[in-house]
């Protein structure tokens, strides 16, 4: 990662204190997919976390949380209905099928209302005590602040080791990512209006958002075990957006295979000239079958992974071509 490109700003010390500027009004945003287990206590925590953001003058008293419901198939919808009823400052999106993570926080971010949005996981695995220094780093000025894991205790192995190396082969591809951030992140209305204009349906937020280029910050948080209910990204999904971050960011795999495929072809030519070589004059027999049926597995492996990596990026232009909306909204309260 370059700080640079990143446009961070240092913390200052000496900036102001907050309480002088009028509190601006924050929205939460909260995609959910059957979330039936967890949400009552997100709703009673995020609420109480209003008030208090309210009571030391951070936000707004018109702030609120905006639940967005992707598709849901259990009683996710019922809960956030139910509350909105007898708390106005809950609001509810849903949408008409489920459309993944990243559409559905796209959803919310773009029909959210607030002068402020920061959006996190329904699954309280965001530490909600980061909310305030994430406003008082955008009261410094940063447009947009990036939550950024401390400590991953939580996570498996694997999923941290993947990580790792998944963060590390995205830089080596240029591709411009805050390590060990994933969506937990403010983002000024400003910021929000310029990530409209990117109108990719193969969305990787977390490379969009450091493309907008505005002043920005990290708070680090620790993230926590999932309160209740199983995580709602198993392997399949995640390898999805895992690809989308690669193809949708960076043409670098195309450049290494017809680098492969011509270090391939030098070896080749020079495989042939010695075993003519050898032909012409040495006695040897030639060693027939291995020399044969190998490279013959080897290439038409290389074949097929090459065709596989183009494949990546040509399945991406034509869901680009169509142009289909993004994420349908079915309901909003
Ligand atoms: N989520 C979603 N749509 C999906 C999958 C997940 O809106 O198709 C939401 C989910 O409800 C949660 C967030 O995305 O609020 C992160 O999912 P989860 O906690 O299951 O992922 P993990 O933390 O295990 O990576
Ligand atoms: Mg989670």
């Amino acid at each position: 990662m370059a700080p640079a490109r990143l446009n961070l700003v240092e913390p200052r010390p000496s900036a102001p204190p907050l309480r002088r500027a009028k509190p601006k009004r924050l929205t939460l945003v909260v995609p959910c997919f059957n979330e039936e287990a967890v949400l009552p206590e997100t709703i009673a925590r995020l609420i109480a976390l209003l008030d208090e953001l309210t009571a030391r003058r951070l936000v707004s008293a018109d702030s609120g949380v905006t639940f967005v419901d992707d598709g849901s198939r259990d009683a996710t919808w019922d809960i956030i209905e139910t509350a909105q009823a007898d708390e106005p400052r809950i609001g509810g999106i849903r949408l008409s099928g489920n459309r993944g993570h990243q559409h559905a926080l796209l959803a919310g971010l773009l029909n959210a209302p607030g002068e402020v949005l920061i959006s996190l996981d329904a699954d309280l695995q965001d530490d909600l005590g980061a909310i305030p220094r994430m406003l008082e780093a955008h009261a410094r000025g940063a447009a947009i602040v990036y939550g950024v894991r401390s400590r991953r205790r939580h996570d498996t192995v694997f999923k941290r080791q993947t990580a790792r190396a998944y963060y590390w082969l995205l830089r080596r591809l240029g591709v411009d990512v805050v390590a060990d951030h994933a969506d937990f992140r403010l983002m000024s209305r400003q910021a929000v209006d310029a990530l409209s204009g990117f109108t990719e349906v193969n969305l990787f937020l977390r490379g969009i958002v450091p493309l907008l280029g505005f002043p920005s910050e990290i708070v680090t948080y620790e993230r926590n075990a999932r309160f209740a209910g199983e995580t709602k990204y198993p392997l399949s999904k995640m390898i999805a957006l895992a690809a989308n971050g690669v193809f949708s960011f960076s043409t670098v795999p195309l450049q290494w295979i017809t680098i492969f495929g011509f270090v391939v072809a030098l070896g080749s030519v020079g495989a042939g000239f010695w075993a003519l070589g050898v032909r012409l004059f040495t006695a040897r027999a030639l060693p027939g079958w291995a020399s044969t049926v190998i490279p013959m597995y080897f290439l038409g492996s290389v074949q097929l992974l090459a065709i596989g990596i183009i494949g990546g990026y040509v399945s991406r232009i034509y869901a680009e071509t169509k142009r289909r909306p993004r994420f349908i909204i079915e309901k909003s309260i």
